[in-house]
């Protein structure tokens, strides 16, 4: 498989280009059709694989073409930590340079007021802790009615840190017609628990 046989975005290839990036990984070329396909995408794959752009070229691709609504961010990306968060929200930026996407970081040790003044603008995208983001929901300052994307990174440490009754109940706020793209490196019976009972008829993709 070449980038170029995969239906990404031209904005989004060219960025690719610019990386360097020659031929797609495993975990890029298995995930990235089915995400454009709007499907459900469950990942089985460690750091290091590539898993980052397999959900944020596909993301990119399919979010250009709308446009944010104040508080309505239209896709969500969850870390464990503050660390992948940030990374995240840097390979976002790489991805999407050639497109008007906007996004917001939140994680903690960072004041709510900055984040609160991008949410309020609209953001396409929302890189964020699950802690932190539930504070801003209980703020009232932030509506999940208009998630499109939602993203679980590296669900397994999210169980170690005990964040999966944070991750269940922001599933049960965003609209079920949403679509997921879930990672775990390893399937523990709760992450199996959950892939069940909130994405739907996924794409098992696993390197
Ligand atoms: P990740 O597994 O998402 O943390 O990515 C690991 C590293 O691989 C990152 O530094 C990416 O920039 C790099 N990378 C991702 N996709 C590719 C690719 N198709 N070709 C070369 N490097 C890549």
């Amino acid at each position: 498989t070449k980038f170029t046989d995969l239906k990404l975005s031209p904005d989004v290839l060219k960025a690719v280009a610019d990386a360097g990036y020659e031929t797609p990984t495993p975990i890029q070329a298995g995930a990235i059709p089915h995400a454009l396909d709007g499907k459900d995408v469950l990942g089985i794959a460690q750091t290091g694989t590539g898993k980052t752009a397999s959900f944020t070229l596909p993301m990119v691709t399919m979010l250009a073409k709308g446009r944010a609504r104040a508080r309505m961010p239209r896709s969500l990306v969850l870390c464990p930590t503050r660390e992948l968060a940030a990374q995240v929200a840097e390979n976002f930026d790489t991805y999407a340079k050639y497109t008007k996407l906007t996004k917001a970081l939140l994680i903690g040790g960072v004041s709510f007021g900055e984040q609160d003044k991008l949410i309020d603008r609209g953001v396409d995208v929302l890189i964020a802790t699950p802690g932190r983001l539930l504070d801003h929901f209980e703020r009232g300052k932030l509506l999940l009615t208009g998630v499109q994307i939602m993203v679980v990174d590296e669900a397994d440490r999210m169980l170690d840190m005990g964040f999966i009754p944070d991750i269940e109940r922001i599933f049960q706020l965003t609209p079920f017609t949403r679509q997921t793209m879930f990672y775990s490196a390893t399937m523990a019976p709760e992450i199996e628990r959950i892939t069940n009972t909130f994405l739907h008829s996924p794409a098992r993709i696993e390197v």
